[in-house]
Protein backbone atom coordinates (compact mmCIF):
# COMPACT_ATOMS: atom_id res chain seq x y z
CA UNK A 1 0.00 0.00 0.00
CA UNK A 2 1.41 3.54 -0.75
CA UNK A 3 -0.03 6.71 0.29
CA UNK A 4 -0.64 10.51 -0.52
CA UNK A 5 -1.03 12.84 2.07
CA UNK A 6 -3.20 15.77 0.93
CA UNK A 7 -3.90 19.09 2.83
CA UNK A 8 -6.05 21.57 2.16
CA UNK A 9 -5.68 25.42 3.30
CA UNK A 10 -4.89 28.23 1.72
CA UNK A 11 -3.02 29.46 4.38
CA UNK A 12 -0.49 26.69 3.89
CA UNK A 13 0.09 27.96 0.91
CA UNK A 14 0.67 31.88 1.88
CA UNK A 15 3.11 30.35 3.77
CA UNK A 16 1.71 31.60 6.71
CA UNK A 17 1.61 27.64 9.05
CA UNK A 18 3.47 25.28 8.44
CA UNK A 19 2.44 21.35 7.09
CA UNK A 20 2.66 20.06 10.48
CA UNK A 21 -0.11 17.62 9.42
CA UNK A 22 1.98 16.33 6.73
CA UNK A 23 4.96 15.86 8.91
CA UNK A 24 3.13 14.14 11.67
CA UNK A 25 0.86 11.55 9.29
CA UNK A 26 4.18 10.90 7.87
CA UNK A 27 5.98 9.51 11.08
CA UNK A 28 2.58 7.55 11.73
CA UNK A 29 2.35 5.50 8.23
CA UNK A 30 5.85 4.94 8.84
CA UNK A 31 5.05 3.30 11.87
CA UNK A 32 2.55 1.08 10.21
CA UNK A 33 4.99 0.17 7.32
CA UNK A 34 2.75 2.44 4.57
CA UNK A 35 5.23 4.21 2.08
CA UNK A 36 4.15 7.45 1.74
CA UNK A 37 5.14 8.87 -1.83
CA UNK A 38 3.52 12.34 -1.91
CA UNK A 39 2.78 15.30 0.06
CA UNK A 40 0.44 17.56 -1.72
CA UNK A 41 -0.94 21.19 -0.60
CA UNK A 42 -4.07 22.35 -2.40
CA UNK A 43 -5.60 25.78 -1.56
CA UNK A 44 -9.32 26.15 -0.23
CA UNK A 45 -10.91 25.55 -3.61
CA UNK A 46 -12.69 23.09 -4.90
CA UNK A 47 -11.47 23.04 -8.34
CA UNK A 48 -8.18 22.45 -7.81
CA UNK A 49 -8.96 20.04 -5.19
CA UNK A 50 -10.74 17.92 -7.60
CA UNK A 51 -7.26 18.19 -10.15
CA UNK A 52 -5.44 17.14 -6.88
CA UNK A 53 -7.85 14.10 -6.25
CA UNK A 54 -7.34 12.93 -9.99
CA UNK A 55 -4.07 12.87 -9.87
CA UNK A 56 -3.78 11.40 -6.09
CA UNK A 57 -5.69 8.84 -7.51
CA UNK A 58 -3.64 7.56 -10.44
CA UNK A 59 -0.72 7.01 -8.11
CA UNK A 60 -2.20 6.36 -4.52
CA UNK A 61 -3.73 3.27 -2.90
CA UNK A 62 -4.45 5.50 -0.24
CA UNK A 63 -4.93 9.34 0.29
CA UNK A 64 -5.27 10.93 3.80
CA UNK A 65 -6.92 14.50 3.78
CA UNK A 66 -6.50 16.96 6.39
CA UNK A 67 -8.18 20.87 6.63
CA UNK A 68 -11.39 21.57 5.35
CA UNK A 69 -13.97 19.75 7.96
CA UNK A 70 -15.32 22.99 9.33
CA UNK A 71 -18.40 24.45 9.17
CA UNK A 72 -17.38 27.85 7.09
CA UNK A 73 -17.48 28.38 3.38
CA UNK A 74 -14.07 28.02 2.68
CA UNK A 75 -14.28 24.47 3.92
CA UNK A 76 -15.46 22.10 1.20
CA UNK A 77 -13.22 19.05 1.59
CA UNK A 78 -16.53 17.02 2.16
CA UNK A 79 -18.57 18.61 -0.17
CA UNK A 80 -15.93 18.24 -3.35
CA UNK A 81 -15.30 14.52 -2.07
CA UNK A 82 -18.73 13.60 -2.26
CA UNK A 83 -19.25 14.93 -5.72
CA UNK A 84 -15.95 13.75 -6.55
CA UNK A 85 -16.77 10.37 -6.14
CA UNK A 86 -20.53 10.94 -6.22
CA UNK A 87 -21.03 9.28 -2.69
CA UNK A 88 -23.87 11.66 -0.76
CA UNK A 89 -23.54 13.64 2.13
CA UNK A 90 -25.73 11.74 4.99
CA UNK A 91 -26.46 12.81 8.64
CA UNK A 92 -24.16 11.01 11.51
CA UNK A 93 -26.58 10.86 14.38
CA UNK A 94 -23.70 9.86 16.69
CA UNK A 95 -21.79 12.95 15.80
CA UNK A 96 -24.68 15.32 15.39
CA UNK A 97 -24.98 14.25 19.47
CA UNK A 98 -21.81 14.93 20.15
CA UNK A 99 -21.76 18.35 18.36
CA UNK A 100 -24.68 19.07 20.25
CA UNK A 101 -22.58 18.10 23.66
CA UNK A 102 -19.50 19.62 22.78
CA UNK A 103 -21.86 23.22 22.94
CA UNK A 104 -23.45 22.61 26.11
CA UNK A 105 -20.30 22.23 27.38
CA UNK A 106 -18.27 24.73 26.60
CA UNK A 107 -21.86 27.27 26.42
CA UNK A 108 -21.17 28.80 22.59
CA UNK A 109 -24.04 28.72 20.62
CA UNK A 110 -24.63 26.53 18.04
CA UNK A 111 -25.55 28.18 14.83
CA UNK A 112 -27.29 26.59 11.91
CA UNK A 113 -23.83 25.88 9.95
CA UNK A 114 -23.06 23.65 12.48
CA UNK A 115 -25.20 21.21 11.40
CA UNK A 116 -23.26 20.71 8.51
CA UNK A 117 -20.61 19.09 10.25
CA UNK A 118 -22.46 16.14 11.52
CA UNK A 119 -22.48 15.34 7.53
CA UNK A 120 -20.63 12.37 6.44
CA UNK A 121 -20.02 10.26 3.54
CA UNK A 122 -22.47 7.61 2.80
CA UNK A 123 -21.13 4.40 3.94
CA UNK A 124 -17.78 5.79 5.27
CA UNK A 125 -16.56 4.28 8.65
CA UNK A 126 -16.86 7.46 11.11
CA UNK A 127 -13.96 8.45 13.10
CA UNK A 128 -14.84 10.57 16.50
CA UNK A 129 -13.59 13.97 17.57
CA UNK A 130 -13.17 14.01 20.95
CA UNK A 131 -11.52 17.39 20.72
CA UNK A 132 -13.86 19.55 18.58
CA UNK A 133 -16.49 18.96 16.40
CA UNK A 134 -16.46 17.71 12.73
CA UNK A 135 -15.75 13.56 12.76
CA UNK A 136 -13.70 11.86 10.46
CA UNK A 137 -13.92 9.53 7.84
CA UNK A 138 -12.24 6.19 6.09
CA UNK A 139 -14.07 5.87 2.95
CA UNK A 140 -13.54 3.57 0.14
CA UNK A 141 -13.89 3.78 -3.66
CA UNK A 142 -12.48 1.47 -6.24
CA UNK A 143 -9.20 0.56 -6.00
CA UNK A 144 -8.22 4.08 -3.57
CA UNK A 145 -8.56 4.65 0.23
CA UNK A 146 -9.95 8.02 1.47
CA UNK A 147 -9.38 9.32 5.42
CA UNK A 148 -10.60 12.54 5.75
CA UNK A 149 -9.37 14.41 8.93
CA UNK A 150 -9.79 17.54 10.26
CA UNK A 151 -7.06 20.49 9.91
CA UNK A 152 -6.49 21.65 13.24
CA UNK A 153 -3.73 19.16 15.09
CA UNK A 154 -5.21 19.41 18.41
CA UNK A 155 -7.95 17.13 16.96
CA UNK A 156 -6.53 15.92 13.80
CA UNK A 157 -3.16 14.48 15.83
CA UNK A 158 -5.31 12.45 18.83
CA UNK A 159 -8.25 11.42 16.04
CA UNK A 160 -5.56 9.36 14.31
CA UNK A 161 -4.02 8.46 17.31
CA UNK A 162 -7.04 7.08 18.63
CA UNK A 163 -8.77 5.74 15.74
CA UNK A 164 -7.49 6.05 12.35
CA UNK A 165 -3.90 4.00 13.05
CA UNK A 166 -6.41 1.41 14.26
CA UNK A 167 -8.82 1.37 10.80
CA UNK A 168 -5.48 1.28 8.70
CA UNK A 169 -4.20 -1.35 10.81
CA UNK A 170 -7.38 -3.19 10.41
CA UNK A 171 -7.04 -2.77 6.01
CA UNK A 172 -3.56 -3.88 5.92
CA UNK A 173 -2.73 -6.99 4.02
CA UNK A 174 0.48 -7.55 5.48
CA UNK A 175 2.56 -10.62 6.07
CA UNK A 176 4.36 -8.81 8.86
CA UNK A 177 1.43 -8.67 12.51
CA UNK A 178 1.36 -5.06 13.34
CA UNK A 179 -0.90 -4.10 16.71
CA UNK A 180 -1.62 -1.50 19.06
CA UNK A 181 -2.71 -0.60 22.22
CA UNK A 182 -3.56 3.09 23.68
CA UNK A 183 -3.45 3.16 27.05
CA UNK A 184 -5.35 6.02 28.75
CA UNK A 185 -4.03 8.44 32.06
CA UNK A 186 -5.16 11.36 33.74
CA UNK A 187 -3.93 13.38 36.44
CA UNK A 188 -0.40 13.11 35.61
CA UNK A 189 0.87 16.22 32.88
CA UNK A 190 2.42 14.83 29.53
CA UNK A 191 6.11 16.32 30.38
CA UNK A 192 5.86 14.55 33.28
CA UNK A 193 4.69 10.97 31.84
CA UNK A 194 7.25 11.55 29.79
CA UNK A 195 10.02 12.09 31.88
CA UNK A 196 9.01 9.03 33.56
CA UNK A 197 9.57 6.29 30.29
CA UNK A 198 12.03 8.65 29.07
CA UNK A 199 14.72 6.31 28.35
CA UNK A 200 11.67 4.07 27.00
CA UNK A 201 10.26 6.98 24.40
CA UNK A 202 14.08 7.35 23.33
CA UNK A 203 15.21 3.90 23.09
CA UNK A 204 12.35 1.51 21.54
CA UNK A 205 12.04 0.26 18.34
CA UNK A 206 9.86 -2.21 18.78
CA UNK A 207 7.28 -1.75 20.31
CA UNK A 208 7.22 2.27 19.65
CA UNK A 209 5.60 4.53 21.55
CA UNK A 210 3.43 7.65 20.58
CA UNK A 211 2.33 9.81 24.02
CA UNK A 212 0.07 12.47 23.26
CA UNK A 213 -1.87 14.87 25.46
CA UNK A 214 -5.30 16.82 25.22
CA UNK A 215 -7.88 17.82 27.58
CA UNK A 216 -5.85 17.38 30.56
CA UNK A 217 -5.29 13.56 29.61
CA UNK A 218 -2.55 11.68 28.20
CA UNK A 219 -3.10 9.06 26.45
CA UNK A 220 0.29 6.24 24.92
CA UNK A 221 0.05 4.37 22.08
CA UNK A 222 2.20 1.06 21.94
CA UNK A 223 2.53 -0.37 18.69
CA UNK A 224 4.47 -3.46 18.10
CA UNK A 225 5.57 -5.63 14.89
CA UNK A 226 6.04 -9.44 14.96
CA UNK A 227 5.53 -12.33 12.07
CA UNK A 228 3.94 -13.66 15.04
CA UNK A 229 0.67 -12.78 16.20
CA UNK A 230 0.93 -14.30 19.98
CA UNK A 231 4.97 -12.53 19.91
CA UNK A 232 3.43 -9.22 18.91
CA UNK A 233 0.76 -9.37 21.58
CA UNK A 234 3.19 -10.58 24.27
CA UNK A 235 5.51 -7.53 22.67
CA UNK A 236 2.74 -4.72 23.96
CA UNK A 237 1.62 -6.72 26.93
CA UNK A 238 5.62 -6.49 28.28
CA UNK A 239 5.40 -2.69 27.32
CA UNK A 240 2.22 -2.46 29.07
CA UNK A 241 3.37 -3.86 32.14
CA UNK A 242 6.76 -1.78 32.23
CA UNK A 243 4.58 1.45 31.80
CA UNK A 244 2.56 0.73 34.30
CA UNK A 245 5.08 -0.25 37.18
CA UNK A 246 6.09 3.22 36.45
CA UNK A 247 3.15 5.51 36.04
CA UNK A 248 0.03 2.92 36.92
CA UNK A 249 -1.30 5.25 38.99
CA UNK A 250 -2.65 7.81 36.73
CA UNK A 251 -3.45 4.58 34.14
CA UNK A 252 -7.25 4.18 33.83
CA UNK A 253 -7.76 2.45 30.74
CA UNK A 254 -7.68 0.97 27.73
CA UNK A 255 -8.31 2.47 24.16
CA UNK A 256 -11.81 3.51 23.38
CA UNK A 257 -12.76 3.96 26.72
CA UNK A 258 -13.27 7.29 28.50
CA UNK A 259 -13.56 8.38 32.54
CA UNK A 260 -17.20 8.49 32.62
CA UNK A 261 -17.14 5.22 30.91
CA UNK A 262 -14.91 3.55 33.28
CA UNK A 263 -17.18 5.60 36.23
CA UNK A 264 -20.40 3.76 35.09
CA UNK A 265 -17.95 0.36 35.03
CA UNK A 266 -16.68 0.90 38.48
CA UNK A 267 -20.19 1.43 40.19
CA UNK A 268 -22.34 -1.33 37.91
CA UNK A 269 -19.49 -3.71 39.75
CA UNK A 270 -20.10 -2.62 43.06
CA UNK A 271 -23.66 -1.92 42.97
CA UNK A 272 -23.81 1.38 43.91
CA UNK A 273 -26.37 4.24 43.02
CA UNK A 274 -24.91 7.81 42.66
CA UNK A 275 -26.42 11.57 43.40
CA UNK A 276 -24.58 14.63 42.39
CA UNK A 277 -24.86 18.00 43.94
CA UNK A 278 -23.40 20.79 41.20
CA UNK A 279 -22.70 24.31 41.40
CA UNK A 280 -20.28 25.26 39.02
CA UNK A 281 -21.20 22.46 36.76
CA UNK A 282 -24.55 23.23 36.29
CA UNK A 283 -25.30 19.68 35.52
CA UNK A 284 -22.35 18.53 33.46
CA UNK A 285 -21.66 15.84 35.27
CA UNK A 286 -24.96 14.44 35.32
CA UNK A 287 -25.44 15.19 31.47
CA UNK A 288 -22.03 13.18 30.50
CA UNK A 289 -23.25 10.70 33.12
CA UNK A 290 -26.60 10.00 31.20
CA UNK A 291 -24.46 10.21 27.87
CA UNK A 292 -23.63 6.60 28.67
CA UNK A 293 -25.46 3.36 28.44
CA UNK A 294 -25.99 1.75 31.53
CA UNK A 295 -26.40 5.43 33.27
CA UNK A 296 -29.92 4.51 34.07
CA UNK A 297 -28.81 1.77 37.07
CA UNK A 298 -26.34 3.84 39.02
CA UNK A 299 -27.58 7.63 38.67
CA UNK A 300 -30.87 8.08 41.02
CA UNK A 301 -30.85 11.93 40.71
CA UNK A 302 -29.28 15.51 41.45
CA UNK A 303 -29.74 18.71 42.38
CA UNK A 304 -28.06 21.75 40.71
CA UNK A 305 -28.11 24.72 43.52
CA UNK A 306 -26.10 27.46 41.75
CA UNK A 307 -27.19 30.33 44.61
CA UNK A 308 -26.20 30.19 48.09
CA UNK A 309 -30.10 30.24 48.55
CA UNK A 310 -30.54 27.09 46.28
CA UNK A 311 -27.89 25.58 48.41
CA UNK A 312 -29.76 26.18 51.23
CA UNK A 313 -33.30 25.70 50.21
CA UNK A 314 -32.84 22.18 47.81
CA UNK A 315 -29.60 20.87 49.55
CA UNK A 316 -30.49 22.03 53.10
CA UNK A 317 -26.90 23.33 53.43
CA UNK A 318 -26.70 24.71 57.44
CA UNK A 319 -26.74 28.57 56.84
CA UNK A 320 -23.65 28.95 59.63
CA UNK A 321 -21.31 26.62 56.77
CA UNK A 322 -22.05 29.08 54.60
CA UNK A 323 -21.43 32.18 56.87
CA UNK A 324 -18.61 30.40 58.42
CA UNK A 325 -16.35 28.90 55.36
CA UNK A 326 -18.09 30.05 52.25
CA UNK A 327 -19.58 27.94 49.55
CA UNK A 328 -16.02 27.58 48.21
CA UNK A 329 -14.53 25.43 51.15
CA UNK A 330 -13.85 21.63 51.83
CA UNK A 331 -16.94 22.15 54.63
CA UNK A 332 -19.29 23.38 51.95
CA UNK A 333 -18.30 20.34 49.53
CA UNK A 334 -18.81 17.92 52.48
CA UNK A 335 -21.85 18.90 53.46
CA UNK A 336 -23.12 19.13 50.24
CA UNK A 337 -21.74 15.28 48.92
CA UNK A 338 -23.64 14.15 52.33
CA UNK A 339 -26.93 15.64 52.05
CA UNK A 340 -27.63 14.90 48.34
CA UNK A 341 -26.61 10.98 49.27
CA UNK A 342 -29.00 11.06 51.83
CA UNK A 343 -31.95 13.30 50.04
CA UNK A 344 -31.84 11.62 47.10
CA UNK A 345 -30.71 7.99 48.63
CA UNK A 346 -27.97 6.48 47.31
CA UNK A 347 -25.04 4.34 47.83
CA UNK A 348 -22.48 7.74 46.96
CA UNK A 349 -23.08 11.35 46.75
CA UNK A 350 -20.49 13.45 45.18
CA UNK A 351 -20.67 16.91 45.15
CA UNK A 352 -18.96 20.33 42.75
CA UNK A 353 -18.33 23.88 44.27
CA UNK A 354 -15.93 26.26 42.85
CA UNK A 355 -14.83 29.17 41.17
CA UNK A 356 -15.16 28.33 37.40
CA UNK A 357 -14.19 32.09 36.51
CA UNK A 358 -13.52 34.42 35.28
CA UNK A 359 -14.36 36.60 38.12
CA UNK A 360 -13.12 34.99 41.54
CA UNK A 361 -15.27 34.14 44.88
CA UNK A 362 -15.38 34.58 47.90
CA UNK A 363 -11.92 35.75 47.67
CA UNK A 364 -10.99 32.87 45.70
CA UNK A 365 -8.69 32.48 42.21
CA UNK A 366 -10.62 31.36 39.78
CA UNK A 367 -9.58 27.46 39.55
CA UNK A 368 -10.15 26.57 43.21
CA UNK A 369 -12.49 23.92 43.33
CA UNK A 370 -14.10 21.71 46.10
CA UNK A 371 -15.14 17.93 45.19
CA UNK A 372 -16.55 16.14 47.39
CA UNK A 373 -17.38 12.50 47.56
CA UNK A 374 -20.02 10.95 50.22
CA UNK A 375 -20.04 6.99 50.66
CA UNK A 376 -22.17 4.58 52.59
CA UNK A 377 -20.37 3.73 55.42
CA UNK A 378 -17.21 5.17 55.09
CA UNK A 379 -15.78 8.70 55.59
CA UNK A 380 -16.49 11.78 53.35
CA UNK A 381 -13.48 12.54 51.26
CA UNK A 382 -12.74 16.21 49.83
CA UNK A 383 -10.57 16.84 46.96
CA UNK A 384 -9.15 20.69 46.63
CA UNK A 385 -8.28 21.67 42.53
CA UNK A 386 -5.89 24.38 42.06
CA UNK A 387 -6.97 24.78 38.22
CA UNK A 388 -6.53 27.70 35.90
CA UNK A 389 -7.74 28.16 31.94
CA UNK A 390 -11.07 29.33 30.28
CA UNK A 391 -14.33 28.98 32.44
CA UNK A 392 -15.13 25.92 29.93
CA UNK A 393 -11.74 24.29 30.76
CA UNK A 394 -12.28 24.93 34.16
CA UNK A 395 -15.30 22.99 34.56
CA UNK A 396 -15.21 20.10 32.08
CA UNK A 397 -11.79 19.63 33.93
CA UNK A 398 -13.72 19.45 37.00
CA UNK A 399 -15.70 16.69 36.01
CA UNK A 400 -13.21 14.48 34.78
CA UNK A 401 -11.52 14.98 38.49
CA UNK A 402 -14.87 13.91 39.71
CA UNK A 403 -14.75 10.96 37.82
CA UNK A 404 -10.75 10.44 38.64
CA UNK A 405 -11.38 10.54 42.29
CA UNK A 406 -14.47 8.02 41.89
CA UNK A 407 -11.97 5.22 40.35
CA UNK A 408 -10.11 5.97 42.95
P1 LIG B 1 -12.07 24.08 11.60
O1 LIG B 1 -13.30 23.37 12.09
O2 LIG B 1 -11.20 24.55 12.73
O3 LIG B 1 -12.33 25.11 10.54
P2 LIG B 1 -11.04 22.42 9.44
O4 LIG B 1 -11.02 20.93 9.41
O5 LIG B 1 -12.02 23.10 8.56
O6 LIG B 1 -11.19 22.88 10.95
P3 LIG B 1 -9.08 24.18 8.33
O7 LIG B 1 -10.14 25.23 8.37
O8 LIG B 1 -8.58 23.76 7.02
O9 LIG B 1 -9.59 22.88 9.10
O10 LIG B 1 -7.86 24.56 9.25
C1 LIG B 1 -8.06 25.05 10.55
C2 LIG B 1 -6.72 25.34 11.20
O11 LIG B 1 -6.00 24.13 11.40
C3 LIG B 1 -5.78 26.19 10.37
O12 LIG B 1 -6.02 27.54 10.53
C4 LIG B 1 -4.42 25.80 10.92
O13 LIG B 1 -4.14 26.48 12.11
C5 LIG B 1 -4.62 24.33 11.22
N1 LIG B 1 -4.16 23.50 10.08
C6 LIG B 1 -4.85 23.20 8.97
N2 LIG B 1 -4.13 22.42 8.14
C7 LIG B 1 -2.94 22.23 8.74
C8 LIG B 1 -1.75 21.52 8.38
N3 LIG B 1 -1.67 20.84 7.22
N4 LIG B 1 -0.71 21.55 9.24
C9 LIG B 1 -0.80 22.23 10.40
N5 LIG B 1 -1.87 22.91 10.80
C10 LIG B 1 -2.95 22.92 9.99
MG1 LIG C 1 -12.02 25.42 8.64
Amino acid sequence: MNAEILAVGSELLLGQINNTNAKFLSKQLAELGINVYFHTVVGDNSDRLKSALSIAESRSDLIILTGGLGPTKDDMTKETISWHLSLPLVTDQKAMDSIEDYFKKTGREMTENNKKQALVLDGSEVLPNDHGMAPGMLVEKGKTSYMLLPGPPKEMEPMFIEYGFKKLLDKLDIQERIDSKVLRFFGIGESLLETKIEDLLETQTNPTLAPLAADGEVTLRITAKHASKEKTQQLIADMEKEILSRVGEYYYGDDETSLMKEVVKELSSKRYTISAAESLTGGMFQEELTAIPGSGLILKGGIVSYTNEAKMKLLKIKEETINTYGVVSEECAREMAENVRSLVDSDVGISFTGVAGPDSLEGHPVGTVFIGIAIKDSKTVCKKLNLSGSRAGNRIRTVKWGCHYLLK
